[in-house]
């Protein structure tokens, strides 16, 4: 019987290998930042279109390990359709759920679930590819910043 960490590796390897939301977008009117993880050699670029303070599209390009890039497409399903608020409290949820930042900021309480991204806890165990799964969602900060 698959136990839980396989089912979670099953579900990202199908975002590294069919990724949602993979290409571009047309700048302006949407912004694109860059993303990148020495430590592995990540490489993320994001698109991302704001109309009414809602993110309606967001797209990735990049290259890198299976982590950062599953990370990405999970990311985009997430957030499009969100508001920036919402974006911005998905970040804090995903990066709680990572170790790296405590839940002392004001949680509004109607976090966003993160979906398939509960697959990515598993990698808590492994510190070195945790920059691997934050890689996108820093870049998506950069990118909320200049919204
Ligand atoms: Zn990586």
């Amino acid at each position: 019987m698959p136990g839980l960490e396989d089912l979670y590796r099953e579900i990202i390897l199908d975002h590294y290998r069919n990724p949602r939301n993979r290409g571009e977008l047309e700048t302006p009117p949407a912004i694109s930042t860059d993303g990148h993880n020495p430590l592995c050699g990540d490489e993320i670029t994001l698109y991302m279109l704001v109309e009414d303070g809602v993110v309606s599209e967001i797209k990735t390009n990049g290259q890198g390990c299976s982590i950062s890039q599953s990370s990405a497409s999970m990311m985009t399903q997430a957030i499009r359709g969100r508001t920036l608020a919402e974006a911005e409290a998905l970040i804090h949820h995903f990066k709680h759920m990572m170790s790296i930042e405590d839940h002392h900021h004001d949680d509004p309480g109607d976090t966003p679930a993160l979906g398939d991204l509960e697959a990515l806890q598993g990698v808590v165990k492994f510190p070195v590819r945790i920059k691997c799964a934050v890689l996108p969602w820093n870049t998506l900060s950069q990118a909320l910043e200049s919204a």
